[in-house]
């Protein structure tokens, strides 16, 4: 009957009824305008009120893009300066008084805190930035302490909210809600979480009030921590919280937004609140259809169905997303969503005109997926005429054609359990490779990049450009790979590296010499404030045509006796910074990016580099939500594709990686898994944590921790950093340190370079002849 009665009133009220929407748009803008605008503010180049400008320009585009393509009920508040975590912070007055202190205006304020302040002799940090969940976006870390008074202070959201009603846009406020903000910020001076819920509670609803007079419909509340483990305790904060906002009565209807997973350990308690819309992700959370088919989906809410995908490029397969959606069975009226906000995938795919249309028809970037979200409404309310967009669609999928290399898969179908295991094992292979290489006690090295200095980014735009031969080309880097060798063996570093000048980006220079991939002109997506990443999209199958590092690595190891450290980034690395197939499994991606990396290690090692690194920066990012989901849907595949990449390897030949980041404590047996021989991370800026919890749970890889923070411009003192190894060698077996500085040599400048790396030889010769 119910059902009935829902088609029925679906058919009269036809137009009017509200069905789609999306979580967010990317606000870098269509040409990056925004980033250009800031940087440009940042530099003092324009003013403040340019900078606005711009971001309203920005913001009414997106607006009637969205609304042009059909899109319903459009997201405001979504925008941001540089991230939506902070500006949630800085609404509720979550704004630390040494920022205050600066008496800067809110919006220099507000990039203070994201940037960091320096002015003559004012100088403070930035807050300390953090990956966002599963994704490479990065949010700024609110900080609650003593002093901090909640409330309602920030005007942006409002103002937003003004603009875009004027321009007749049907506007669905947008914020993150006060369990993730609570759960995503630092308590410093005692205070903890609780301490702050009556004034968020306050706070929260005074914003539903707000809204209200301005007769917004819905305010769309944004949890995704929701869809992390969620203890009994955290139930009760989340509990407590919305049950208290949600009390008044209020006009404004709340849509809470769960996204990049499912919610199992709160899907009852939040049916039973009293929200208006429930926004679930059926993407990457596909178990929340279990969850409704389980539990039922409560009919007085609307489901707010995360359906296309908003963390990659490919076009939604109609027919599946249908298919889901009738399995859904719900009475319960739907509004068709995005998965995740379209912040994670590039402007328009239109743009991508050096594409074969063979791949480009395949691709959907955000705006493309407005359009999908149309023309499933379309479908999914049999609107007339709309029977054309499956049959397009389906024919679509019919003839996808990805490039398809039977030896790869002959390769990777054929893999043993003896491809993944290197012998002997690692206790041995360290003492034959103490004898073959006879380093001296904490060995030191670098991370691979020496400074990328003007001239170096000018000689390979000249080669893009056609400007200059591609042997002018080479050998320009040549002479700079001769000259850093020299620098190098002055300073008395033990292993040498080449500088890694012939790349521009760690993927995407290994993406382009893989049969597999294909590139965007234009495919920038945010990773943090005014900084965009491009990544590669993986096509076909993935195989190595022909060498990659192998020229530089032996040009290098002819100009000096030192040992060279040949340089690769690793296969998960290259999977998780590009977009990935779907028509295929991660593992099976994976493993043949690895089986191409494995030949490149082969050829170094048969060209004589005996100590090879390989680079596994993201590993740790794609871990999923949920602890328990981490081996089986993850770390089962990822850690094996990185042992098949060295698994052949003589034992003598010794296999490094590096990681960028001091936060592998929970996943340190996956770590030691890995079977390198040494390990490097960027451990500079943080405490001891880590090399406690590597001493408390005997691992077994050599370790070198960054002691040299790249991040600031400062020259470190010989004292700080002979007092840095003290604390470590207290710590760690002496056998099994390695002195280096943190990665990303590559962003500062040759003098500090060269500078920082004297005063770590220094201390750590005074400390070898302390030992
Ligand atoms: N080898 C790279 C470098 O030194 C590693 C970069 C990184 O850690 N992300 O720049
Ligand atoms: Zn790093």
């Amino acid at each position: 009957m119910n059902k009935v009665f829902n088609s029925l009133l679906r058919k009269i009220l036809g137009g009017f009824y509200m069905t789609t929407t999306i979580i967010g748009f990317p606000r870098i803008g269509h040409h990056r305008e925004l980033k250009f605008a800031t940087e440009k503010y940042w530099r003092d180049q324009i003013t403040q009120d340019e900078l606005l400008k711009t971001a309203a320009q920005i913001r009414e585009n997106h607006w009637k893009l969205q609304k042009e393509a059909g899109i319903e009920l459009i997201p405001v508040g979504d925008f941001s300066f540089f991230d939506n975590l902070l500006d949630t912070a800085n609404l509720l007055n979550v704004v630390p008084q040494r920022y205050k202190n600066l008496n800067l205006s809110p919006l220099d304020e507000y990039f203070a805190q994201a940037r960091g302040y320096q002015k003559g002799e004012e100088a403070v940090k930035a807050l300390p930035m953090k990956k966002w969940f599963n994704t490479n976006y990065h949010y700024i870390v609110p900080e609650f302490t003593k002093e901090t008074k909640v409330k309602l202070v920030g005007a942006k959201l409002f103002a937003e909210v003004d603009e875009a009603l004027k321009q007749g846009i049907n506007a669905k406020a947008v914020v993150i809600g006060p369990y993730t903000l609570l759960k995503l910020s630092r308590f410093l001076g005692g205070k903890i979480a609780q301490d702050f819920i009556p004034d968020l509670v306050a706070a929260y609803s005074q914003i539903i009030e707000r809204l209200g007079q301005k007769k917004v419909q819905w305010l769309q509340i944004d949890e995704p921590a929701l869809c992390l483990d969620v203890t009994a305790a955290e139930k009760e904060l989340f509990k407590e919280l919305y049950s208290k906002i949600l009390e008044p009565k209020h006009s404004v209807k709340i849509l809470l937004q769960t996204y990049f997973g499912d919610i199992r350990d709160v899907y009852e308690e939040v049916a039973e609140l009293s929200f208006e819309g429930i926004g679930l992700d059926f993407i990457e959370g596909s178990y929340n259809a279990e969850l409704i088919a389980k539990n039922g989906f409560p009919t007085d809410k609307i489901l707010f169905a995360g359906v296309v995908n908003g963390k990659n490029v490919w076009r939604n397969h109609y027919s599946a997303t249908l298919e889901l959606l009738k399995k859904l069975g719900t009475d319960a009226k739907v509004v068709l969503s995005s998965s995740t906000s379209l912040l994670h995938v590039p402007y328009s795919a239109a743009d991508e005109d050096q594409l074969e249309t063979g791949v480009k028809q395949h691709l959907a970037f955000a705006s493309e997926k407005l359009t999908e979200l149309k023309e499933l409404d379309a479908l999914y309310t049999k609107k007339a005429g709309s029977k054309q967009f499956l049959e397009k669609n389906d024919a679509l999928f019919a003839n996808v054609k990805h490039p398809y290399n039977p030896e790869v898969h002959e390769q990777s179908d054929n893999l043993k359990q003896s491809d993944y295991l290197r012998t002997p094992e690692r206790k041995v292979r360290q003492q034959l490779q103490k004898k073959e290489f006879k380093l001296p006690i904490l060995p030191t090295t670098t991370i691979g990049s020496f400074p990328q200095t003007r001239d170096v980014r000018q000689n390979r735009a000249r080669l893009r450009k056609g400007e200059i031969t591609r042997a002018e080309y080479d050998k320009f880097n040549e002479d700079k790979i001769a000259r850093i060798i020299k620098i190098q063996e002055k300073l008395g570093l033990d292993v040498l590296v080449h500088g890694e000048y012939e790349r521009n980006d760690m993927v995407e220079y290994f993406g382009e010499k893989l049969d597999g991939f294909v590139f965007t002109k234009n495919g920038w997506v945010q990773s943090y404030g005014s900084r965009g990443v491009k990544p590669p999209i993986i096509w076909g199958d993935i195989s190595r045509t022909a060498p990659i590092t192998v020229a530089a690595s032996v040009f290098a190891n002819h100009l000096t006796d030192k040992p060279i450290k040949g340089m690769l980034t690793g296969p998960v690395t290259i999977f998780n910074w590009s977009f990935p197939r779907e028509d295929i499994a991660p593992k099976k991606t994976v493993t043949q990016i690895a089986l191409a990396l494995q030949a490149e290690v082969l050829d170094l090692e048969a060209n004589d580099i005996k100590i090879i690194q390989i680079d596994e920066p993201a590993l740790r990012e794609n871990l999923p939500l949920r602890k328990s989901n981490w081996y089986k849907e993850y770390l089962d595949w990822a850690v094996p594709a990185f042992r098949l990449v060295h698994s052949k390897v003589q034992p003598t030949t010794q296999i490094h990686t590096h990681m960028c980041y001091s936060e592998f404590g929970d996943i340190i047996d996956a770590i030691d898994q890995l079977d390198a021989d040494v390990i490097s991370f960027e451990a500079s800026r943080a405490d001891f944590t880590l090399i406690d919890q590597l001493a408390a749970a005997d691992f077994q890889t050599e370790v070198g921790p960054g002691v040299y923070d790249i991040h600031s411009p400062r020259i470190p003192s010989e004292k700080e950093i002979e007092n840095l190894i003290t604390q470590i060698i207290k710590k760690l077996p002496l056998e099994k340190i390695w002195i280096n500085p943190d990665c990303g040599l590559k962003t500062r400048s040759e003098k500090e370079s060269f500078a920082s790396l004297e005063k770590i030889m220094e201390a750590t010769k005074k400390i070898r002849s302390n030992v």
